[in-house]
């Protein structure tokens, strides 16, 4: 067997590889051409000291080989870590591809808002110092009926921020039905247990009432929470305390309620043929002191934690230093006034906002995107794959309506040629990677999640795909 000696002296030598690639990375910093080569050769000598431990033979690569495997690193390292992705799950709320996607309209503020100096923290009235949140407050209040409001970084930290001001070293009684964890490690026990408050769980898993709560209330009770279960349903021999019951007993106890609400939205989409969800309004309504969500679920806006409520506690919200370390960026801002104007008028919400649009997509309008669109994909695709176009649901996503399905329709590539495998994995390492759903054997693209602007992008990376194809 060859020595371990000489199958690394094969190695190429970094400098002998730049020289050969500097007419083709001349556009790219030679500092990381030089670190993807150097990871390149790296990589190459651990693989061939791995298959000698193992005692298998090391096919070594040709000149060739070299040049072509180090201007591939060289590329993909000089590619964008985060860039656009064709999302063809047919989820619409896809925590994994960014949530929400933003409307034109709040693109062009979050490009204004970089591009320019703002009254970000300047009054303009005044020429004083100002707030950042004044700038969605007032619409906030508009939208929602309530006294006051605040935006922080995302819903996990308006919790957080909600409870450490007013339940520190208190107590806060939860239904046991309500403690749950919503992903990415957000766990309604954990956050509690951070913000310095003590949890009181009251109830059982599956049944609690307002006696449940009643009981639980002591001097050191700070405040009665309540928690949309988002993700999780319920279902059988089951109870809740409504909002309006619990507001009540608040209000005898001279206690605030608070809601974590969740995805939030300020439509009642059950218009539109969604499952019924109290909006974001009918919870102020109810009397609910405190009500948190996100901003890039339902709302779909860009992420952020929207607090709004009775104005003495959200000043107090306002006051916690914790504040400062959790507030939201100018970019954010813009792009969440933005999308809450949208809201003054719903129908235009329900056109402008792409969450909603997406969401509301009647079935027959996405089957007849799908027949034009199947005629050109078979011509790119073709002898690779079969194409044909398929009923299938969509998911909402975000945690929201878990249980609820919305009839879409999807494009079906039926590899003949490759494995589903090669061409799940190679859609996903394109430069504009493609992401769809695996089901009996064939990959589908579910058209809700794609919009007619993002065609053309799924197009040119499916002729990347197929052109590359037969070279392999
Ligand atoms: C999603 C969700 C959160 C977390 O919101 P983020 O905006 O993702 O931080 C908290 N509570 C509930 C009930 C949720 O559904």
């Amino acid at each position: 067997m060859t020595q371990i000696h000489d199958l690394l002296c094969t190695l190429p030598k970094i400098d002998e590889c730049l020289d050969d690639l500097q007419g083709a990375t001349q556009s790219i910093p030679s500092l990381l051409v030089k670190l993807a080569v150097r990871q390149c050769i790296e990589n190459e000598r651990q693989r061939i000291v791995h298959d000698h431990k193992a005692g298998k033979p090391s096919a070594l690569l040709t000149k060739e080989q070299w040049r072509e495997k180090l201007l591939d690193a060289v590329s993909r390292k000089n590619h964008r870590n985060l860039r656009q992705v064709i999302n063809g799950t047919g989820i619409v709320i896809h925590t994994n591809l960014g949530r929400s996607v933003l409307s034109a309209a709040a693109i062009e503020a979050v490009q204004q808002a970089g591009a320019h100096y703002s009254n970000l923290e300047f009054n303009l009235d005044s020429g004083k110092r100002g707030s950042r949140y004044t700038l969605v407050e007032e619409i906030l209040c508009d939208l929602t009926g309530a006294e006051a409001a605040l935006v922080v970084n995302n819903n996990a930290a308006a919790v957080l921020l909600t409870l450490d001001s007013l339940a520190h070293n208190q107590q806060v009684i939860v239904s046991r039905g309500q403690l749950v964890e919503i992903g990415g490690s957000f766990r309604i026990p954990d956050v509690i247990a951070k913000s310095g408050a003590q949890l009181i769980e009251v109830g059982t898993t599956n049944r609690t009432h307002l006696a449940d709560y009643e009981r639980a209330i002591t001097a050191d009770t700070a405040l009665l929470l309540r928690v949309h279960t988002s993700n999780f349903r319920l279902i059988g021999f089951t109870s809740e305390v409504s909002a309006e019951d619990l507001v009540r007993l608040g209000r005898t106890k001279g206690l605030p309620v608070v809601e974590d609400l969740g995805s939030g939205s300020l439509v009642d989409l059950s218009l539109c043929g969604l499952p019924s969800e109290p909006t974001v309004q009918q919870i102020v309504k109810a009397g609910v002191d405190v009500v948190t969500f996100s901003g890039d679920k339902l709302l779909g806006g860009p992420q952020a934690g929207l607090i709004v409520g009775k104005k003495e506690l959200i000043d107090q919200i306002k006051r916690n230093p914790l504040n400062r370390a959790l507030r939201i960026d100018k970019f954010t801002l813009a792009a969440l006034e933005s999308v809450l104007r949208d809201y003054y008028d719903l129908d235009l919400a329900l056109a402008a906002v792409p969450t909603l649009k997406m969401l509301t997509q009647s079935p027959d309008g996405i089957k007849k995107r799908g027949q034009r669109l199947v005629r050109r994909i078979r011509e790119i695709v073709s002898p690779w794959c079969t194409v044909s176009l398929q009923a299938t649901i969509s998911l909402v996503g975000g945690g929201a309506m878990p249980e609820h399905g919305l009839s879409s329709w999807a494009v079906v590539l039926q590899p003949a040629q490759i494995s589903l495998t090669a061409l799940e994995q190679g859609f996903r390492r394109l430069p504009a990677p493609i992401i769809g759903k695996i089901e009996d054997g064939a990959f589908l693209l579910d058209l809700r999640t794609i919009a007619d602007h993002e065609i053309p992008a799924l197009l040119t990376s499916l002729i990347t795909f197929f052109t590359q194809i037969p070279s392999e």
